[in-house]
């Protein structure tokens, strides 16, 4: 069962086009009376979003459940978690956000002042295209994001989610108006369809893939664009690394399987120093049996969103197989592909000791709980590694108890976010912007920093009107005594 094509408004039939008509009119309704401006409107949508979470929490981890296999407890914490913080905050700072910002002005404007008031985006809406891994939060904080910031919304959730879609297009008519939130259903033919119009701006969360076709379309229309998308996420464990390796392993293990590994910043692949890889190995293997035991398809673990996602996995994993039968020094250490099933969506725990940097699982994003070790001895030769991988990653991890190697180590593997000694933290509050360098994204959000992307950021100088308000012999003809500089 897939979502409705469009879930409120404009399905009195007609193809969609029509029915994308039929929407941006309603929006554009919204622009055209100004109400999304005040304040009242925003927080009423900031209302409605936060009811529509919490009064159907239960239901929404169930389809988590159906749609991921996501354990109720990784759901409720991880991804309804930030999720509801993140409405909380925009309901408690709306205020304050939406005051105007005070700047200086030049001399040559007094006696004016300027500031910088943040408006609703044009119309007709803003349009946010959601992830498969964490359909629900992922899609809602853009759309909480862009409600506080007044802009009309259209949410087209993954279609790899058939569940959480379902809810959303069910729920979302039952909680808004149709010209403040809408959710388009479907695939790629709607999202095509989606992209061939102009919108106040589009939040994209997906692959780089896609990131590039969403780019190419907002192109035609130059509709602003806000990239969140993913990379080949490094993890350095220096030999500077702290001395408790059982917590190392223990975050490296949760960060690559929470979410049964579908995270944007997720570990990809370790980078050991030689020195922490006898130490670091035996524990990484004990972690992921007591999390997970001796067969972890019957545990908590989730599943991939699609059995084509296993099949490549399967794919990949096979191809370092091939590899290590004639390369003694390439050990797959726990997992492998025949433990894998594309139908259960089931991708087996597997750790692979100095894999081939010229297969698969070192060349593109993985994505699911595979995780490549490599071993270094100099730090030049790491930083090599890591930047000799395609594109910038989104986010950079090192395991190192000395802030100035941290530190130079981010100047040298450059990122979109990075975390010292731990994982997928930088994405639990609403403080830090959150965005990619490069290929991994364009633009930041969470927060603040949603309220200021979702925004236009008008810059406004009010000048006064009298005599002597302006420098006559500076600024009109014939410029009196300053001719000759003229
Ligand atoms: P995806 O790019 O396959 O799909 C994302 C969205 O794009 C979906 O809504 C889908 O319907 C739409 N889409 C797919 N193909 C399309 C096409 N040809 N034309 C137009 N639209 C199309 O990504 P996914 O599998 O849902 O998510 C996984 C990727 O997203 C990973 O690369 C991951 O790193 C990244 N990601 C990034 C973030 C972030 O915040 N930076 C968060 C989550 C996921």
């Amino acid at each position: 069962e897939t979502s409705p094509l469009l879930a409120n408004g404009g399905d009195e039939g007609g193809d969609i086009h029509s029915k994308l008509a039929n929407i941006r009119s309603l929006m554009q309704d919204t622009h055209d009376s100004c109400i999304n401006f005040s304040y009242e409107w925003r927080k009423d949508q900031l209302t409605r979003l936060e009811k529509l979470v919490r009064d159907n929490f239960e239901e929404i981890l169930d389809a988590l459940y159906q749609d991921l296999g996501k354990a109720r407890c990784e759901a409720g914490c991880f991804e309804m978690g930030s999720l509801v913080s993140e409405i909380e905050f925009f309901s408690k700072n709306l205020k304050s956000l939406m005051e105007p910002e005070d700047f200086p002005s030049p001399i040559g404007l007094f006696p004016g002042f300027s500031k910088v008031t943040p408006m609703p985006r044009n119309g007709p809406a803003v349009l946010v295209i959601g992830p498969s891994n964490y359909p629900i939060s992922l899609s809602l904080m853009g759309v909480a994001g862009s409600l506080a910031a007044g802009n009309p919304t259209v949410l087209k959730p993954s279609e790899l989610c058939p569940v959480s879609a379902a809810l959303l297009a069910k729920y979302v008519p039952q909680y808004f108006e149709a010209n403040a939130l809408q959710v388009v259903g479907g695939g790629i033919p709607e999202t095509t369809a989606l992209l061939d119009q102009e919108w106040g701006m589009i939040l994209f969360t997906g692959s780089e893939r896609v990131g590039k076709i969403v780019a190419a379309a907002a192109a035609k229309t130059l509709t602003p664009i806000v990239l969140e998308l993913g990379g080949k996420c490094p993890c350095l464990v220096d030999e500077t690394c702290p001395a408790d390796i059982t917590q190392v392993a223990n975050r490296m293990i949760w960060a690559k399987t929470a979410n049964c590994g579908q995270n944007c910043i997720s570990p990809d692949y370790a980078v050991v120093h030689k020195s922490k890889i006898d130490a670091l190995v035996p524990e990484l293997l004990k972690t992921l049996e007591k999390q997970f035991g001796s067969d972890p398809k019957q545990s908590g673990l989730g599943k991939l969103v699609a059995p084509g996602h296993v099949t490549r996995a399967i794919e990949m994993l096979q191809e370092v197989e091939e590899r290590a039968k004639t390369d003694k020094s390439i050990k797959i250490l726990v997992g492998g592909s025949d433990k894998c099933d594309a139908k259960a969506g089931y991708v087996a725990p597997t750790l692979i000791l100095n894999a081939p940097l010229d297969c698969r699982v070192m060349q593109e994003e993985i994505f699911c709980p595979i995780l490549p070790i490599v071993v270094f001895e100099t730090r030049d030769e790491a930083v090599n590694l890591i930047n000799s991988r395609a594109g910038t990653p989104l986010a950079f991890h090192a395991f190192t108890s000395s802030d100035k190697v941290f530190r130079e180590l981010t100047e040298r593997c450059r990122s979109g976010t990075a975390v010292q000694n731990d994982f997928l933290v930088q994405f639990v509050g609403p403080y830090l912007p959150f965005g990619g360098l490069g290929s991994s994204g364009i633009g930041a959000y969470r927060g603040a920093n949603s309220f200021k992307a979702f925004s236009h950021m008008l810059p406004v100088v009010h000048r006064p009107c009298f005599p002597g308000a302006d420098l006559h012999m500076l600024r009109y003809q014939p410029f009196g005594a300053f001719k000759e500089f003229a």
